[in-house]
């Protein structure tokens, strides 16, 4: 190819302000910022400079097309994607409750409209109604945590990690705690115990095997410097077979008689008796508190259901040093946090109302049959949508829990399966990614199953009108039937 060929086609390339005149642009209006359309057509011309810049052949400059209209339209695509959020709503059939990727715990209607007024207006969040002086945030949840733990204090900072290192680094900066070897935990790639402890100043003196611990490899571990008994809830994993933990009121026990703080970080943190609803018990805050432990906690977004958080209950002698710590204010929770979690747990004064109320919860108890119905409701629709290119129908498979949570537990589940002779699922999920709201699915034996355990009841809908309106052209393609 020649220069001057190239040359020719960097000439024809339009001005700037020649696409802008384009109706579509010209037209916009006040819909989107003007500095942000320039700048967009800036960027799609200076693309197609690259492009006939770096083209090889001839041929390959002769395929482009750089008219005004065209260049313009790209514009506006790339504009409108631009405009878009980038956080946003997605719709998870993925069968996973607590999705750490996908933002754990959907939150209650109450808690969202609790955010929402403490966010369109001013709030009494550090000011009491009653004597008009100032006032501390953390009041607002903690006679309400007490209530429901029947601990004597509480706090709340942004999350349980940072829940675990601040209290480590109140109660045992310059100390060793013990910690029981088994129980050191990895959460998510994201939260390590031994290096949470290491950056919170408290040296980690580890106990046992990896399978059993037992009470008298704690009490040989004791030492002048020793200020802290720690148990770590082991909820991403289990240790199975031959195991031995110490349970929680014989670590109490250990550390009255030696005078150590005795430390529970439970991780999920449930408040009411899983296992009444057919799940596996999972310990519950209020049995660690009853068990004496001196400092519990554990996240607001797990199994509790509420907004990221992490939560501090116990003893008030302790939670008086952890709340006199400089750092907590570096881990404080805004408003918004503090007005979901408020919302959260004035649900569970009720636990009939805590169940049907917050969707973790409902997710986690809804009969087998329920979801059953739904993906055959749903999976009939979508074969008559879709049509003939198209096979969907039920599979059954069980649903994790997830986000470290009741680990063993898999929940009887249905799903709805998809699998399209003109597309393979890898690149199925692939485009309801691409769906309004994106659709996030997995993909088992060449099908893509629809998890509906994870979703809310009235989540089925859309999941059926997103998927119609981006898969809805994929069957009939390669059949000479498309529009
Ligand atoms: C999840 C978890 C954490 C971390 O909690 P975040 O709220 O994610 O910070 C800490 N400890 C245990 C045992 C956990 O399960």
């Amino acid at each position: 190819m020649t220069v001057e060929f190239k040359q020719r086609y960097l000439r024809l390339l339009p001005a700037v302000d020649r696409i802008l005149q384009e109706k579509i642009l010209a037209e916009i209006g006040e819909e989107f910022p003007r500095s942000l359309v320039v700048e967009t057509v800036k960027d799609v011309v200076s693309e197609k400079r690259t492009i006939i810049s770096r083209a090889a052949a001839e041929k390959e400059l002769e395929l482009l097309n750089i008219s005004p209209p065209v260049l313009a339209r790209e514009a506006l695509e790339k504009i409108r994607g631009r405009m878009e959020y980038n956080l946003q709503p997605v719709l998870n059939a993925t069968g996973v409750l607590l999705h750490t990727n996908l933002g754990r715990a959907p939150l209650a209607a109450a808690a969202v409209e609790a955010v929402r007024g403490v966010g369109t207006y001013f709030s009494n969040l550090e000011f009491s109604l009653n004597t008009g002086r100032r006032s501390s945030r953390y009041e607002h949840v903690e006679e309400l945590l007490c209530g429901l733990t029947g601990a004597e204090a509480a706090l709340v900072v942004n999350n349980n990690a940072g829940a675990v290192f601040l209290a480590l680094n109140s109660l045992a900066d310059g100390k060793e705690v013990i910690v029981s070897r088994g129980e050191l935990v990895e959460i998510g790639g994201s939260f390590r115990l031994p290096e949470v402890m290491a950056s919170s100043g408290a040296f980690l003196v580890e106990v046992g095997t990896t399978n059993k611990s037992y009470l008298r490899d704690y009490k040989k571990a004791i030492s002048e410097k020793t200020a802290l008994l720690l148990k770590v809830h082991t909820s991403n994993f289990k240790v199975l077979g031959f195991t031995a933990a110490v349970a929680s009121q014989s670590l109490v026990g250990l550390g009255r008689e030696y005078g150590l703080t005795v430390m529970e970080d439970l991780g999920s943190g449930v408040l009411v008796d899983l296992s009444k609803y057919g799940l596996p018990y999972e310990p519950r805050v209020q049995d660690s508190v009853t068990a004496g432990v001196d400092v519990v906690t554990f996240s607001g977004d797990k199994l509790l259901g509420g907004p990221q958080a992490g939560l501090i209950v116990g003893k008030k002698k302790h939670l008086d040093i952890i709340k006199s710590n400089q750092l907590t204010r570096a881990l404080r929770v805004d408003k918004l946090t503090l007005a979901a979690l408020e919302a959260t747990l004035r649900l569970y004064l009720d636990e009939r109302k805590a169940l049907q109320e917050i969707p973790v919860l409902r997710m986690l108890t809804i009969p087998s049959g329920v979801l059953q119905h739904r993906a055959e409701g749903v999976a009939a629709e979508l074969q008559k949508k879709l049509g003939s290119g198209w096979q969907v129908g039920i599979f059954r498979e069980k649903s994790r829990v997830g986000g470290g949570s009741l680990p063993l537990a898999s929940l009887p589940s249905f799903q709805v399966s998809l699998e399209c002779e003109n597309i393979n699922a890898g690149e199925l999920v692939q485009k309801m990614r691409s769906s309004k709201p994106p659709v996030i699915a997995r993909v088992r034996k060449q099908k893509v199953l629809l998890d509906l355990r994870s979703l809310q009841e009235e989540e089925d809908r859309l999941l059926l009108e997103a998927l119609v309106d981006t898969l809805g052209d994929t069957g009939q393609e390669r059949h000479g039937g498309g529009k």
